[in-house]
Parts: C-alpha cells; sequence; structure tokens
C-alpha cells in the first residue's frame, strides 16, 4: 500500500523541531519534507565521469549530491562539472566532502568554493594538534564569505583523538565510570556539538549548520542519534556508514533510519551502500526513496503491492510482470513527474492468484489479478475497485502497462504549460 497525503502530514506532524537549511534551494529541516542524498564514487577531478553521475543520481530522485573533494585537481574540477551540469538542465546542488585538507583546497580553489552549495567537514581529521582550531576556523570563515551552509559530521571511524583521549580521563574521575561505548557515544556526539559551537562563535549563523553523527552499528546509531536530536535544535544528516553491501547493507540502513525516523529524528538521509560488482550507483538513492515512501513521509514513485508468491504461481510469470511493471513506472517517473500533478501517489498492484488477488487489487487505482495454478487462463484487472478488463493470452504484460499509461493520462491533472 502507498502512503497517502494523509499519512504523510501525520508523519510530518512528529517531526522534531530543527532549525531550517537552505542548501540552494533545498530547506533541510523540518517543516520541509525529509531530503534525499546520494555521493559519487568517481574521481571528482574526472569531469565526465563525475558529471555523468551526479547526472544520474538527480534522475533518479537524488536531491542533493556530495562528491569527494581531495585534490588541487579535484577542487579545480568542481566548477567545471557545475557549469556541465547546468548547461545540462542538472540544478541538482553539489556538496564537497573535505578531510584533511579542505582548508587549503577552498582557499586556492575559490571558483570551486562558490560552485558548491554546502561544505562537509569532518571534526576528526580537520586538522591535527596546533593547526586543527585555525583550519577549522579558515574552511568556516570561508563558508561565511561564500555564504555556505556547513554540514559537521563526526564519523565514529574518525573520531577526534585528542577528545576522546581526553573523555576517558574524565570518565576515570567519576565516581561511577561509564563504560567504553558510552565514552565513545559521547565523544562522537561532543565532537559535532563543540564544534558546532565553535563555528557559530567564528560567525557561522545557526541556520547554516547541519550536525550528523555517523556510527556503523544499528543500535549505536540509534543511541547517538536520540541523544544528539535531545540535546540540539540543529537540523540532522541521518545516514549508517559503512553501512555493506547487497541486502545487509539495506536491512541494516532501513533498521536503523526507520527507528528514527518514526521518532522524527533526521532531515536528510543518505543510504551508504557498497554497491555490488555491475550495481548502479543509483541504488543508494531508490532505497532512500523506498524507505521514506514506504514509511508514508514522502512519495516519490508509484509503488506495487505485489504479493510474494506461493505453490500456486508455478511460473515465472507473475514475477516477471511484477518487476516489468515496477521498472516501467520508475522509468516512466521523470517525465510524468514533469506533466502530471500527484501521480507519485499511484498505487498499483500484481498479484498471483485468486486468494488475495482480487481483494489487494481493488484497493489499488490499478491491480491485476493473475491466474494461479488450476485457475482460467484470464487476468481480470481493477481500476479504482471496479472489475473493468479482463487479459488473456501472451500479450497480458504489455497490456497491462498499457492500461497504467491510459490511467495516469486520464486521472492525474497535465501540470500547466
Ligand atoms: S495471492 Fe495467491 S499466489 Fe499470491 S501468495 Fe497469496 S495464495 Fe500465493
Amino acid at each position: 500500500m502507498n502512503s497517502t497525503p494523509e499519512t504523510r502530514i501525520a508523519a510530518a506532524a512528529l517531526r522534531r523541531h530543527s532549525v531550517g537549511v537552505d542548501v540552494a534551494g533545498v530547506q533541510v529541516g523540518a517543516p520541509a519534507p525529509i531530503v534525499v542524498q546520494s555521493m559519487t564514487n568517481t574521481d571528482t577531478a574526472d569531469v565526465a565521469a563525475t558529471t555523468k553521475q551526479v547526472a544520474e543520481l538527480w534522475r533518479a530522485g537524488s536531491e542533493l549530491v556530495r562528491l569527494t573533494v581531495n585534490t588541487a585537481e579535484a577542487a579545480a574540477a568542481v566548477p567545471r562539472i557545475r557549469e556541465r551540469l547546468d548547461m545540462m538542465g542538472v540544478g541538482v546542488p553539489l556538496i564537497g566532502d573535505f578531510h584533511y585538507n579542505g582548508h587549503t583546497l577552498l582557499t586556492n580553489e575559490p571558483a570551486a568554493a562558490e560552485a558548491l552549495a554546502k561544505y562537509r567537514i569532518n571534526p576528526g581529521n580537520v586538522g591535527f594538534g596546533k593547526k586543527k582550531d585555525v583550519q577549522f576556523s579558515t574552511i568556516v570563515e570561508l563558508a561565511i564569505r561564500h555564504g555556505k551552509p556547513v554540514r559537521i559530521g563526526a564519523n565514529w571511524g574518525s573520531l577526534d583523538q585528542e577528545l576522546l583521549a581526553r573523555m576517558m580521563d574524565e570518565n576515570h574521575e567519576r565516581a561511577q565510570p561509564w563504560d567504553a561505548p558510552r565514552v565513545m557515544r559521547e565523544a562522537l556526539i561532543r565532537s559535532a556539538l563543540d564544534s558546532a559551537a565553535r563555528a557559530e562563535e567564528i560567525g557561522l549563523a545557526r541556520n547554516r549548520i547541519i550536525l550528523s553523527c555517523k556510527v556503523s552499528g544499528v543500535q549505536e546509531l540509534i543511541a547517538v542519534y536520540r541523544d544528539l536530536a535531545a540535546r540540539s535544535d540543529y537540523a540532522l544528516h541521518l545516514g549508517l556508514t559503512e553501512a555493506g553491501i547487497g541486502s545487509k547493507g539495506v536491512v541494516a540502513s532501513s533498521a536503523a533510519l526507520a527507528v528514527l525516523l518514526q521518532e522524527g529524528i533526521g532531515d536528510t538521509i543518505r543510504i551508504s551502500l557498497t554497491p555490488e560488482p555491475q550495481e548502479p550507483r543509483t541504488r543508494e538513492v531508490v532505497v532512500a526513496q523506498e524507505l521514506l515512501q514506504t514509511m508514508g513521509l514522502r512519495a516519490f514513485t508509484p509503488m506495487v503491492t505485489a504479493c510474494p508468491g506461493c505453490g500456486r504461481t508455478t511460473s515465472t510469470f507473475f514475477q516477471e510482470l511484477a518487476k516489468k511493471v515496477q521498472d516501467h513506472v520508475r522509468a516512466r517517473m521523470p517525465e510524468w513527474r514533469i506533466q502530471y500533478d500527484g501521480v507519485e501517489n499511484l498505487t498499483l498492484a500484481v498479484m498471483g492468484c485468486v486468494v488475495n488477488g482480487p481483494g489487494e487489487s481493488k484497493h489499488a487505482n490499478i491491480g491485476i489479478s493473475l491466474p494461479g495454478s488450476g485457475e482460467a487462463p484470464s487476468a481480470p484487472v481493477f481500476i479504482d475497485g471496479v472489475k473493468t478488463h479482463t487479459l488473456r493470452g501472451e500479450g497480458i504484460a504489455d497490456e497491462f502497462v498499457s492500461l497504467v499509461e491510459h490511467y495516469v493520462a486520464d486521472k492525474y491533472r497535465a501540470k500547466a504549460g
């Protein structure tokens, strides 16, 4: 069942209050919808490859795209990537991901500093020893000068070691010392909050700051973000870092993020999947959208309700049709989104037999109940709860897709010119 506008309004009412941040026109923070973002895995210095991948991520629905900016060549490439995207009509804001040398790259490449819509810095590796404060200040001052927001993104894997050591010492002084994971969690949160406070002292406005504290364990992530959300009203970026490959990455990210989103925590999300060989990078965008959509928080693409199949569906036709319909609506969505208002709310059902087929199909805008083994070889189609067609023979899949196309054109109002 697709989410409805009513469920989305109810979910929006539960969102934690956060200070909204404008990222080149994309609003991050309640009441704005939760924003989907992604990150490229091309060499940023390769302008053609990076431009192509950013465009693919945007077409898949990514509303912000982050790039590694790790070398002078990568920094020099950023304005050229921006220019090419603009020429292609791809206006997605680009975020620069900086580690160790962001202060130098942003200083030496003002065109990159200007082309980026936001800077992401990691307080654990913005600099070390005496240089740390100066380098952090430089980046924040550049953000102020260029009018850009900053994400202060602490990460379990690159935690500020000086802060952690100090907190371990403090912990020894406690009458009842905390266990090590709790100290680590507190160090991660303090790293983000203290850095945000420092950025504000330097002059960065509160509505230019987004925080994240990423860890790779589901329960740890939930604990960290609950605490972080209770202790600040900065907009929060959610993500399970290093989520993993394949279904493990999808499940772990969904498990962690779903709990937090259900509690109203999180203003923007990324699913940090390791792509399987040959898997498109856009998979992380699709998973993020499906997570928000199945939770009733946003609607992006019509979703297909399909039964799992069982001994009553002995041919593969049922699975093939479900996939064909889902692939079709996803492929058509970029065009539909431009042409039709509200088409993302369309609901579809592809069911395997008469047991639940007609019932589930009637709940969808368009549903088809395929013949299970032993049933007559005909497939009733239900449109808005009424049986309107019976499909037979080799052309069932194409005819059903054609009915979907006609339904969309009839039902959803064409957008004005
Ligand atoms: S609807 Fe029919 S085919 Fe699908 S799972 Fe239920 S009994 Fe099996």
